[in-house]
């Protein structure tokens, strides 16, 4: 796109309504451009409403550093987008719209009725009163050889030109509410490189349970353990057991190490400590006290509490010779191995790693290979658990393009 003449009144096309490009129509609008932002969906922020479903975390309270070692290899890049709205300023712009947040005993950050839709209902409000021109049921796709954008609409397909144009298409989960992926190619298309969008915060699938374990436990949650992943640190919380595998805040908190190993070596083994708030010595104390006539499973529930999922799990994986030996048992119940084969699909992911990698781009988030075009969200190249983190490098990034693409409009950068 060409940089515009200071004469005209410029105008820049937002594509996508989820929570970074309308952070980015935001900024523009303020700052008294004329914003046409469009959406393939029926109605905006499909996905957001979604995350507010379980109570929406929308940021983190944590400390800066810890904050920022969520995004990992990327940390650096978001450090640079939080830099300039970060989880305070997050807090203090939802505050501005009139919702309150509190911060849960994790350290998470809420609106106080953990809801979505009143936070996005007063945010349109806000940026149509701004003059943020929303549409949706269409669909962008790609340019024309003009240069001017493909968008396909219940009218027929139209033909859009603007000074600088803002993506944030989403990553590839839930295609459903519009993130659907499809703009991979659009850009591969232009000669931008697409890191392939995989799934994060992901269950992920074993070799097979036993039917018992599946129909009697899958859904059952087991709480209060830890998992390790390669003599790494093991981490608390609690996870799910699903018809193929595991998911849950502790399997999604280790997603991206258990997809990488995967990738390295074909499958990720992971020892989960079924007590760990007992040592070892303890249960094997209490294996060792005197079963009588009991079964092996009343001596489990009655010396060490094991029931239930945790029972069945480790009769799932630990062999005939384990039980047979107490302290072979207790090495089990401490450490059992629990080999993951593949992540779910995509599709079913909480987000999803890979897309725009930040080398495309400039500082600015506007695309090397196409001048005035910027990029946000959750189709740059960058994962993080979930904890708030991935809607406040959603809003960061959303505010950054827009301010990229004012300063484009402003002529302050170049290609
Ligand atoms: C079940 C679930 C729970 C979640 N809970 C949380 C949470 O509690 N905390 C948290 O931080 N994160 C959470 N997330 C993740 C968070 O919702 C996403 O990371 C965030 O919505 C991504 O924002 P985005 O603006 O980048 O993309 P999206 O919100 O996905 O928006 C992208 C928009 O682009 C539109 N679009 C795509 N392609 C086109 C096209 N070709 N033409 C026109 N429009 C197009 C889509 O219709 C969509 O509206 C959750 C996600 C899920 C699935």
């Amino acid at each position: 796109m060409n940089q515009p003449s200071p004469s005209h009144s410029p105008s820049v096309v937002v594509i996508g309504g989820g929570p970074a490009g309308l952070m980015a129509a935001e900024v523009l609008a303020n700052a008294g451009v004329r914003v046409e932002l469009y959406d393939a969906m029926p109605s905006l922020g499909r996905k957001f409403l979604l995350a507010g479903v379980g109570g929406m975390n929308i940021t983190h309270a944590e400390p800066k550093a810890a904050f920022l070692g969520r995004y990992r290899e990327r940390q650096e890049e978001i450090a640079g987008l939080l830099a300039d709205f970060d989880a305070d300023s997050l807090r203090a712009w939802i505050h501005d719209l009139g919702i309150d947040t509190f911060v849960g005993t994790s350290g998470r950050v809420f609106p106080r009725d953990m809801k979505a839709a009143p936070l996005l209902r007063a945010w349109l409000k806000r940026l149509r009163e701004a003059g943020v021109r929303l549409h949706t049921r269409s669909r962008w796709l790609g340019w024309n050889a003009d240069g001017s954008l493909r968008l396909q609409t219940s009218a027929g397909e139209q033909a859009l030109r603007a000074d600088a144009c803002v993506l944030a298409l989403g990553g590839g989960s839930w295609a459903r509410l519009g993130s659907d992926g499809a703009w991979v190619p659009l850009l591969e298309a232009r000669g931008v490189s697409i890191a392939p969008l995989l799934p994060a915060n992901c269950g992920f699938e074993v070799s097979a349970w036993s039917a018992l374990l599946r129909d009697k436990f899958a859904g059952a949650p087991l709480k209060n353990v830890t998992l390790a992943l390669d003599g790494a640190a093991p981490r608390r919380g609690e996870f799910v057991l699903t018809s193929t595998g595991v998911e849950g805040s502790l399997v999604y908190a280790l997603s991206a190490e258990i997809r990488e190993r995967i990738t390295q070596s074909g499958s990720a083994t992971l020892h989960l400590d079924l007590l760990p708030d007992r040592p070892l010595d303890k249960v094997l104390a209490a294996l060792h006290k005197p079963r009588g006539s009991r079964s092996m499973a009343k001596h489990l529930h009655g010396q060490l509490g094991l029931d239930g999922v945790k029972a069945a799990l480790l009769r799932e994986l630990a062999s005939a010779e384990q039980f047979a030996a107490p302290e072979r048992l207790a090495a089990a119940i401490k450490a059992l191995p629990l080999t993951l084969l593949r992540p779910r699909p995509l599709d079913e992911a909480i987000s999803s790693a890979g897309g725009v990698p930040f080398a495309e781009l400039d500082q600015h988030l506007m695309l090397h290979r196409l001048p005035g075009v910027f990029c946000a969200g959750e189709m740059l190249d960058w994962e993080a658990p979930t904890g708030g983190y991935l809607l406040t490098a959603c809003f960061a990034s959303g505010r950054a393009a827009g301010l990229g693409a004012l300063a484009w409009l402003e002529g302050q950068t170049s290609p």
